[in-house]
């Protein structure tokens, strides 16, 4: 790691701890030529993949700006949105995989925001999954009253 005032190459770690959970490493380093100290974080790369074929490092913004949009108008908080987001990377990384396809991403982020909101939910569908007729979100409607099940509203005499 070169020191980032003085270009040198030797420089010294004199701390090291895990940080986010153990998800990232960060150490203090003391450069051996100008004795400055400068931080680095190590974290392991988590790629998506997009469908032209370019990966990308994940990132929680993205989720949420994505899901933000589909919020629009609907009573979410920003800590919820983050939450959201934080559980998406979860479920990505628990799944083993270092390089995720895009729509995968789209999918993990499907769960916990019918969960969340569920017009938001349907909104951020019709995009992810294309909508392309009103039988679409008809089934849709009828799969979220399902998941409601049965007893939620009685049925009318
Ligand atoms: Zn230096």
């Amino acid at each position: 790691m070169r020191c980032p005032f003085c270009r040198h190459s030797d420089c010294r770690v004199i701390d090291s701890r895990e940080v986010d959970d153990g998800q990232a490493t960060r150490r203090r380093r003391s450069c051996g030529a100008c004795g400055r100290r400068f931080t680095t974080v190590e974290e392991p790369v988590l790629a998506v993949v997009k469908r032209s074929g370019v990966t990308e490092p994940f990132s929680r913004e993205k989720v949420v700006n994505g899901v933000r949009r589909a919020c629009q108008g609907r009573p979410v908080d920003e800590d919820a949105l983050q939450q959201l987001a934080h559980r998406v990377e979860e479920s990505i990384r628990a799944g083993g995989t270092a390089e995720i396809p895009s729509h995968e991403v789209g999918l993990a982020i499907l769960g916990p925001l019918r969960e969340l909101d569920e017009v938001a939910y349907l909104r951020f569908a019709s995009v992810y999954r294309s909508f392309s007729s009103i039988e679409d979100f008809e089934k849709e409607i009828a799969e979220l009253r399902r998941i409601h099940g049965s007893g939620a509203t009685a049925p009318p005499n």
